[in-house]
Parts: structure tokens; C-alpha cells; sequence
């Protein structure tokens, strides 16, 4: 069976639209069965285990299965701007990269492309691709797609949005956000086990889930941090981002309409410790800024 099957009933996401993407229809993230991308390169703001010395090699994927009102890929994610190659190009994206001696293949935004991008690194790993591939999800992917996906990922990062499914469904216009993540992360798990690094201290294997602080919700981000040690320990990385710039719609969200206060950042990393978390990451403070969002002019593709 073609993976692109996958296509002909979408249900990759947890929106499980149904519609035939082979026929050219298309559901709520507005990809069809063609690749759209709007940006690869080497990209130096990961995680230090993830862009090391060298970059990671980022794909940027146009299209999102969310709709998060405070998106900073907001012009690829939902304004839908970038270029579209087929799965051969894919491929020779992803060889391109580790020429420019990337250190992994970064696929960002990724869940609605499933199908094609297990062909891509199909034909990839047959003329050499050896790097690790990471999978960089929002968290919202069906397990089914998931389950696809065993023996292609080499480290899954997966958001962890938010513990109330009510912002998940303000923020981001999901529903059943909270209900699915553990699960998720427990089959990402189960497929390529404790977090793993090479010499240089590279990841290798693993997981790190991310979360993104949002102002004024200490409260919910500690239910998160918690929820995520209390399932998985320290078998997962915990990675806690302050880059939260105010941007796209957040202006008709008053509550959100502003940057992270840094004292509750600093309360929230102090209360992981406090409960145990061991593995994890920081950011430093300066980290909020447009500037941090790379150009969208499809380089790379
Ligand atoms: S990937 Fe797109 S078309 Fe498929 S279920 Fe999700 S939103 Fe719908």
C-alpha cells in the first residue's frame, strides 16, 4: 500500500475532515495532495542538542492543521504563502541539506504531509540520507499518523499547548487538544525511546516536548509542566519556551495582547525544578522578538 492512500480520507489530524485530497478536495488546513513548502535551511534557534554548531535542517511546511491566533508562522501557516514541489524535490531537499552539513532534518509543521514525507525520505535514505529526522508537531496528529510514521522519526518534539482544552479551543479552534497529547507522546515513546546524544552532544533519539508560555498563564503552563512529569518522568525532555511575541491576531485577544512577564517565567522553570524536573530546556530572556521569525521567501526550496 502507498502511504498516499492516507490521502483519500484525510483524517492525518484530529480536525478528521474526511475529504478526498487525492480529488483535489481539501479540508481545513487547505493542503491538497501536492507539497507546499516556504523554507529550507540551515536554522540556529532550536534547542542547543538540536541546532549544535552546525544548524538544523529546517523544513518549513505552508498550511497548519491549527489555527493558533498568535501564530508567528502566521503567513505560511495560515496566509499560505510558499512553493510547491513534488515528493522527488522533497527528497532532494532533504540531501541537500546534509551536504550543507546539517545536523538533522527538522520537519516543521509536518502532520498534514505525512503520507508524501514518508515517501520523500523513502527515496532520501536510499541515495544516502543518514542524518536523524525530527518530527516538530503542534501536538494536534491523529495516532494513527503517528503510528505511520514508526521507523522514520528519530526524535519527536511535540507541543504541549495548554492543560484547559477551553484556551485550546480560544487560541487555537481545536477541540479534544488535551484529551489526545498523552497518548501522542506516549506512542512517539514507544518508538524511539529515552533521549539519546552523540559525542558532540547532538540529539540523536528521543523525545522533547516544548511549551510555549503564554502571559498571564502561569497557572495553566504549571498544569502542563505537571501533567507531563506525572505521565512520563524523566523518559521525556521538557523543553519551556519564553518566545511569545504578540503578533497576528493577538490584538483582538486582550489577555494575550502583550509579552511574557519574565518574573513568571522564571516561577514556572522554578517550579519544574521544585517538582523534579531534572531534563529539560530554558531560553534566555531576550528571546521575544519578531526578529526570530526567519523570511518566508522559499530559500532552499
Ligand atoms: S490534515 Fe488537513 S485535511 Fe486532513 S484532517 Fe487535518 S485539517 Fe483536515
Amino acid at each position: 500500500m502507498s502511504y498516499l492512500d492516507m490521502l483519500k480520507n484525510c483524517e492525518l489530524c484530529n480536525r478528521r475532515c474526511k475529504v478526498d485530497r487525492l480529488n483535489g478536495s481539501i479540508g481545513f488546513c487547505r493542503a491538497d495532495d501536492k507539497i507546499k513548502v516556504a523554507r529550507a535551511a540551515l536554522h540556529f534557534w532550536e534547542e542547543p542538542c538540536v541546532s549544535g554548531q552546525e544548524g538544523s535542517g529546517t523544513v518549513f511546511f505552508s498550511h497548519c492543521n491549527l489555527s493558533c491566533v498568535f501564530c508567528q508562522n502566521h503567513e505560511i501557516s495560515q496566509e499560505h504563502i510558499g512553493k510547491e514541489i513534488s515528493i522527488e524535490r522533497l527528497s532532494e531537499i532533504f540531501l541537500e541539506l546534509q551536504e550543507k552539513n546539517a545536523n538533522n532534518i527538522n520537519l516543521v509543521t509536518p502532520t498534514h504531509y505525512v503520507p508524501q514525507i514518508i515517501e520523500a525520505l523513502r527515496i532520501a535514505k536510499n541515495k544516502g540520507l543518514t542524518i536523524p529526522i525530527l518530527y516538530n508537531t503542534n501536538g494536534y496528529d491523529t495516532l494513527e499518523t503517528i503510528k505511520a510514521l514508526n521507523g522514520y522519526i528519530d526524535v519527536y518534539l511535540p507541543d504541549y499547548k495548554y492543560f484547559n482544552e477551553k484556551y485550546a479551543l480560544r487560541y487555537s479552534t481545536v477541540k479534544g487538544y488535551v484529551e489526545n497529547i498523552n497518548s501522542l507522546i506516549g506512542e512517539m515513546l514507544n518508538q524511539v525511546g529515552t533521549p539519546r546524544f552523540d559525542e558532540r552532544g547532538i540529539i540523536s533519539k528521543g523525545v522533547i516536548v516544548r511549551h510555549l508560555m503564554l502571559p498571564g498563564f502561569l497557572f495553566d503552563s504549571k498544569k502542563v509542566i505537571d501533567d507531563i512529569y506525572r505521565t512520563f518522568g524523566d523518559s521525556v525532555y521538557i523543553s519551556i519556551m519564553n518566545q511569545y511575541t504578540p503578533m497576528h491576531k493577538a490584538s483582538d485577544y486582550p489577555e494575550i495582547n502583550k509579552t511574557l512577564n519574565p518574573k513568571h517565567y522564571d516561577s514556572l522553570i522554578d517550579y519544574a525544578l521544585s517538582i523534579g524536573v531534572k531534563n529539560g530546556f530554558v531560553q534566555d530572556s531576550g528571546t521575544s522578538s519578531k526578529s526570530f521569525v526567519p523570511s518566508f521567501k522559499n530559500e532552499g526550496v
